[in-house]
């Protein structure tokens, strides 16, 4: 029988064996994409006598088409009651005064965690030598930092009136210059930790042995320097006993998960010269997303990487392909669907499905092992066998 998805009192989530879950279809290559990963996801499922009651949402075009709204209201309220959900990429209205539908949903249900795990498969085209090595998660803040939308446009009222505010505070504050349009970079204690403490929660599950604090602290002293000493901070205060700082142990941690920090700027080098020092990642906003697209580049590009929206204290889960429409490719069955197949991989190990996660992860191995690929890959790729949306999914549910 299909049932809720219900949080309990300690957070963890109680998952029916027939879960409804909401789905956005998506936008553009969304109509080619979401058939495809739903075919695989209720084959893997059945595998394991588990199947998923699929509930369709409106968000994007296809929600203002219907409904004149890019993002109703009813579509927010069933994330919010069912918990967790699936989308795949959305338009960005232009004008209209929504920023993104993707920033909106996770302000709106406050899912404060981005999470973008990283690892290459074997047979995945990859411009560097050693893509094996890639393996790690970021945890990216998804609430605060520039993406808060502090924003005023240079000659308005309203930038005249907080230049005129910032001339008060004296000194360099007063120097701005008057053609200047001006963005706030709110950075929280509150934001900061609950975001590091769902890295270290998850490094600790997962037996990761380090956390790295990613930060332009060296800069950026009271935004990005304080993410970092909050950070720490967190560490003595609650992880003591599985947990450890660099500076509290001189980088050597025993048994215990090392948690370290790095400058934004050098991380951005050192995860293509030497991947495996990094594990997790736990990162402001605009860090993680010049890091986690920097990433996805390491093993196969868009095409593949993943995401999660989460909020762990609410239970509120999003996930979704990270690419956008790619609008010139909408309905000619021709893009990959390995972005939406690993965010519902995601989404199963969130939901305790991991044997399903497993052999999803495992066809899609065998699959591209195989040199069954999608056009992006097959371009790539030598002696590829150049296959369809549906087609390449089709192959993965043979392989499951
Ligand atoms: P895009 O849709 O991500 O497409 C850029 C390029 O990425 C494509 O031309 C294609 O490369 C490659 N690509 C995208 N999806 C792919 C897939 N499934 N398989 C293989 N390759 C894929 O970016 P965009 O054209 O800048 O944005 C289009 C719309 O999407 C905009 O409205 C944008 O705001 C929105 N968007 C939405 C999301 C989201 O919903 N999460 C994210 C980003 C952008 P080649 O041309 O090289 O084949």
């Amino acid at each position: 029988m299909a049932e809720k998805i219900t949080m309990q009192p300690d957070g963890t989530l109680t998952v029916p064996d027939e879960p409804i879950i909401p789905f956005i279809e998506g936008d553009g290559t969304g109509v080619d994409i979401w058939p495809a990963s739903r075919a695989v996801f209720d084959a893997a499922a059945s595998k394991h006598g588990k199947a998923i009651a699929w509930k369709e949402v409106l968000a994007g075009e296809k929600a203002f088409n219907a409904t004149g709204s890019w993002l109703p209201d009813e579509t927010v309220d069933t994330f919010r009651e069912y918990l967790i959900g699936i989308k795949g990429p959305l338009t960005t209205p232009v004008g209209g005064g929504i920023r993104s539908l993707n920033v909106a949903l996770r302000q709106i249900l406050d899912l404060y965690v981005c999470l973008r795990p990283v690892r290459w498969f074997p047979g995945v085209p990859s411009p560097v030598k050693h893509p094996e090595l890639v393996d790690m998660v970021i945890f990216r803040e998804n609430t605060e930092d520039i993406y808060a939308g502090l924003e005023v446009e240079e000659g308005t009222p309203e930038a005249k009136r907080m230049l005129e505010l910032l001339a008060e505070f004296g000194g360099k504050w007063a120097e701005i210059r008057p053609d200047s349009g001006i963005g706030i970079k709110p950075i929280s204690e509150t934001g900061s930790k609950r975001l590091i403490r769902a890295a270290i929660h998850y490094a600790v599950q997962r037996g990761r042995p380090s956390v790295t604090l990613v930060h332009k602290g060296n800069i950026q002293k009271f935004t990005e320097g304080a993410f970092m000493k909050w950070g720490y901070d967190l560490v003595r205060e609650e992880f003591a006993d599985v947990a450890v700082g660099w500076d509290d142990c001189g980088g050597k941690p025993g048994d215990k998960i090392l948690v370290k920090d790095n400058i934004a700027d050098i991380t951005l080098q050192q995860v293509l010269t030497r991947p495996d020092d990094f594990d997790v990642i736990a990162t402001t906003n605009l860090n993680g997303d010049y890091l986690s697209d920097a990433l996805a580049a390491q093993v196969g590009g868009i095409g593949i990487a993943p995401g999660g929206n989460i909020n762990y204290v609410t239970g509120h889960g999003v996930f979704e392909a990270t690419h956008g429409t790619a609008p010139k490719y909408a309905g000619q069955d021709k893009v990959n669907p390995g972005s939406v197949i690993l965010s519902g991989v995601m989404m199963f190990e969130h939901l305790g499905w991991q044997d399903v996660a497993d052999d999803i992860v495992r066809a899609l191995e065998t699959t591209i092992g195989e040199k069954i690929v999608t056009y992006d890959f097959a371009r790539l790729m030598d002696g590829a066998i150049e296959v369809k949306t549906s087609e390449f999914a089709a192959a993965m549910i043979d392989r499951l």
